[in-house]
């Protein structure tokens, strides 16, 4: 065993001194806590994580960031090994996803991260290369919400597209008609996440490239996946996403979920490094240590990044290819099984490893399906309706409910899960609370109002929500989004209330 002075893998835990029973006190009490969480592994969980199914995975990733706990990303000449990963990475990414020589890249905290800086890189190019003092942003309305976010956090206004009704795919004639001169950029997604379908990303960037404006797919979801699937023999072959499309100007890919890494990893990939160095701070006016940030953070945990790498070399192309194909077959089989359950469609024609599964006749509601499905203990995500899309649940497939065995055991729980359903009957907000929530002004509202509103819709005096959500999101997704936009931060904060002092 390492001199304790030492860096060393060993857990104190391992012992049997007061030190070692402390600390396995308290990580018997972080296990507690996550007894109420969702699972992570086994692929029932149908959204927010992600599972290959392949042994082993997890305990790698563990070991690397662990490895890599006290480096600092921040300082890229102090811990030159960051600087190493990060190309091996990135390169990777670009060798995948249609890049070139000239391809430059950064490695992000995630998805919304990756989608905040191209955004920010397309303000600070179209002021600087096109004197636009007032960007906006053209996306279609599938567009995912990190780009709401990165409008509101840098200012951008945005412009968004409605999409197609029955493919959900956006028009990119319609996306022309949107760019003007200040247009700093223009989002498509390969491929959405509410609907898993790809716009045409080819002729929305030719669009943007005709007016000289960037365009940006926003592959987070979809590029290991898709970038994998393509390689298979015997895949079907998507329409081109990447950065091999000309007027494709950058790209982002989370490695955090088809890559199966730890979470906090992606990818985002520049056309090259002159588009790239317009996101970037640079600050060296004040007294300490000269500041080059490619990313939001200063400080950067560097467990992420080791992780990733090691899950990329360990699983490597081939490997994901195979994971891509299992979860290709298992969508087929889920599509046409629910083809065949009485009450439930699929939305649109998935071009990827999504599914949105909406009520297919009355008397069916899909947040009511949800909570049956929890109850047989399968997690599948409620999309409230918006725009021209009705109310629906999130599929993610992934590798670990690839097999048939699962496939199958998943149908099955959907055919009962909707039966059950139907003989419950639809979770519909009363009338009084319509009305009520149609007489507050979500500017105006004060906190008694809010708290108000939050007990009417279901919601307990610490936040906590009811065993069954559908009625709840039946009132949610009846209020107006303004309404909603105020009184989510409400209820979520109730959660946030610390014991002490
Ligand atoms: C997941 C996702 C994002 C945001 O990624 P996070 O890693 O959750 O921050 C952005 N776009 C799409 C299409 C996504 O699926």
């Amino acid at each position: 065993m390492a001199d304790p002075g030492e860096q060393t893998s060993e857990p104190t835990s391992a012992g049997t001194g007061p030190e070692a029973l402390a600390d396995r006190r308290i990580l018997d009490r972080l296990g507690a806590l996550r007894a109420a969480d969702l699972p992570v592994r086994g692929g029932r969980t149908m959204a927010y994580v992600y599972d290959s199914g392949l042994p082993g995975i997890e305990e790698l990733a563990s070991a690397a960031a662990a490895a890599f706990a006290g480096v600092n990303g921040l300082d890229m000449t102090a811990f030159p090994s960051v600087v190493s990963l990060e190309n091996d990475i990135v390169g990777r990414a670009a060798r995948l996803l249609g890049g070139g020589p000239d391809t430059a890249g950064t490695f992000t905290s995630g998805g919304t991260e990756s989608c905040l800086l191209a955004v920010l890189t397309a303000r600070e190019h179209a002021l600087r290369t096109r004197g636009v003092t007032e960007p906006e942003l053209v996306l279609p309305e599938t567009a995912h919400a990190a780009f709401h976010k990165a409008a509101a956090l840098f200012g951008l206004r945005t412009v968004v597209v409605p999409v197609d009704p029955l493919s959900y795919r956006v028009r990119a004639g319609d996306l022309a008609v949107a760019v003007r001169d200040r247009t700093a950029l223009v989002v498509v997604s390969a491929p959405s996440y509410a609907h898993g379908v790809i716009d045409p990303v080819a002729e929305a960037a030719a669009e943007a490239a005709r007016r000289g404006v960037l365009c940006h797919v926003d592959a987070c979801i979809g590029g290991w996946y898709l970038g994998h699937l393509r390689l298979g023999s015997g895949a079907p072959v998507p329409p081109p996403f990447d950065l091999s499309v000309p007027g494709v100007t950058s790209l982002s890919v989370d490695l955090h979920k088809y890559g199966y890494t730890a979470k906090g990893a992606s990818v985002l990939l520049f056309r090259d490094a002159e588009l790239r160095r317009h996101g970037w701070f640079a600050h060296a006016s004040w007294p300490g240590y000269p500041v080059v940030n490619a990313t939001l953070q200063g400080t950067k945990a560097a467990g992420p990044l080791a992780a990733a790498w090691a899950v990329l070399e360990r699983i490597g192309t081939d490997g994901y290819t195979a994971l891509s194909l299992r979860v290709h077959r298992a969508v087929t089989a889920l599509v046409a099984g629910v083809g065949k359950i009485d009450g439930l469609r699929v939305l649109g024609s998935p071009d990827s490893s999504l599914l949105a599964l909406a009520a297919d006749g009355p008397g069916i509601d899909p947040f009511v399906v949800a909570d049956e499905m929890r109850g047989l203990g399968w997690y599948v995500q409620p999309q409230p309706a918006f725009a021209g899309s009705p109310a629906n649940l999130h599929l993610t497939v992934t590798a670990a409910m690839a097999g048939d065995e699962t496939v199958r055991k998943l149908l099955s729980a959907l055919a009962e899960a909707v039966a059950a359903a139907a003989a419950r009957g639809p979770a519909e907000p009363g009338a009084a609370v319509l009305e009520a929530a149609a007489a507050l002004d979500p500017a105006a509202l004060t906190p008694g109002e809010a708290a108000l509103a939050l007990t009417f819709a279901g919601v307990g005096e610490g936040g906590e929500l009811p065993e069954r959500m559908a009625p709840v999101l039946a009132v949610l997704q009846a209020l107006p989004p303004a309404l909603a936009e105020r009184l989510l931060p409400e209820l979520v904060g109730r959660l946030y209330r610390h014991a002490g002092p």
